[in-house]
């Protein structure tokens, strides 16, 4: 077989995790078409090589010993607006789409359905991977179906949002078909109609403050870009890949015994009501993680969002879990709750 494909060789992933940290790829490529994919594919196979596909490393923290195969990064662009009637509107999205871009699309459009989505950073085709969620929408409630390359059967195929095992920051595609699916694409159902309070804590409290009363996509937008643009750490400039840690989710026997010694330790209810969710951004501050900067790895907490751990001046991926390794022990003897980290540690 002839290939067509450009593939570089022994290529820094420093500059595919927003983290900026990792070692080398053995190999490297781009894809625009789905026969590219197969093509990329191919390739692997007959260099006996394994692929991984990626969008912009916002979510990736590479390894110090780099990954000994071929990174295909997914720029497959382009939107389908292929059907609506007066209240409905669906659209298949190509994966390499700047996901923030598809938003303001959307809200330029008067949809409503992930306007509380603005500014998360990263590809259309990774928001199924982690079910990407905030302010109170997660792309499982408006995702259709997924369009992907499947490893296991050489094929292309359309799963349904039904098949893909959403949960919090969770799928099949980050769990138990973790690198399976190369997604090409995803279809979402968008509302003509405005969103609908009640809306998420920190939404509703900043409509009361701005005194906003009039509800439409764009304003949810423009909230949500004014909160995250003063909370979070932009990774254009500044080496971060968003919370690392999930908001842990735990008995209710266990909070009990926690609100003995914390009493005004904030939960929130989850869907199984023997279960809550803590903030682990509440777990870091009260350990002692606020606006910590620690020399000896060159890590820090952005100041305004404990959650995000931020790459000042790490030199591996080595300074960064030995980083994680001190908050997760500090939590868990404080709290005895074992933080998860969110960003997928590759390969
Ligand atoms: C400042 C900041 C804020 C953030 N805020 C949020 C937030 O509010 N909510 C939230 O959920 N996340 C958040 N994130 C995390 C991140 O933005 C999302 O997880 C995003 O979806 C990652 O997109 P990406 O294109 O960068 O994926 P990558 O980081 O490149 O990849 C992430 C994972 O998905 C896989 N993957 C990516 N694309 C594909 C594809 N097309 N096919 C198959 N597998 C693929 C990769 O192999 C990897 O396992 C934040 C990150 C940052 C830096």
């Amino acid at each position: 077989m002839k290939f067509m494909l450009q593939i570089a060789e022994n290529v820094s992933l420093s500059q595919y995790s927003t983290m900026r940290l990792g070692g080398t790829a053995r190999y490297l490529c781009s894809v625009q078409t789905r026969s590219e994919v197969a093509e990329a594919v191919a390739w692997a196979i007959t260099h006996q090589t394994p692929p991984i596909m990626i969008g912009t490393g916002s979510n990736i923290i590479w390894k110090d010993e780099g990954f000994d195969g071929l990174i295909i990064v997914n720029n497959i662009m382009g939107y389908e607006d292929f059907a609506e009637d007066e209240t409905n509107h669906y659209l298949t999205i190509g994966a390499g789409e700047t996901w923030d871009s598809v938003v303001a699309r959307s809200v330029q459009s008067g949809l409503t359905g992930i306007e509380a989505l603005s500014l998360v950073p990263g590809t259309a085709g990774a928001t199924p991977i982690q079910n990407v969620g905030a302010y109170g929408q997660d792309i499982s409630q408006t995702l259709v179906s997924v369009e992907a390359f499947d490893l296991t059967t050489q094929s292309f195929l359309t799963l349904p949002a039904s098949d893909c095992n959403f949960s919090y920051r969770a799928s099949r595609f980050n769990r138990e078909d973790r690198g399976r699916f190369l997604i090409t694409g995803i279809t979402l159902h968008l509302m003509k109609q405005n969103p609908l309070p009640p809306f998420y804590g920190a939404l509703e409290k900043y409509f009361t403050e701005h005194s906003i009363t009039q509800y439409g996509p764009a304003v949810v937008r423009n909230a949500v870009i004014d909160i995250r643009s003063h909370k979070l750490p932009d990774p254009a400039t500044t080496a971060n890949c968003g919370s690392f840690f999930a908001n842990p989710i735990i008995d209710q026997d266990a909070l009990l015994d926690l609100q003995v010694a914390y009493p005004d330790i904030p939960h929130w209810p989850t869907d199984d009501p023997e279960k809550v969710k803590i903030p682990a951004a509440w777990l870091l501050e009260s350990a002692g993680f606020k606006d910590f900067r620690d020399e000896a790895t060159g890590m820090a907490t952005w100041p305004a969002q404990p959650l995000v751990l931020v790459n000042e001046k790490a030199r591996t991926v080595a300074d960064l879990l030995a980083f994680k390794a001190r908050i997760v022990e500090t939590v868990k003897e404080k709290f005895s709750i074992e933080l998860v980290q969110e960003p997928e540690l590759l390969p």
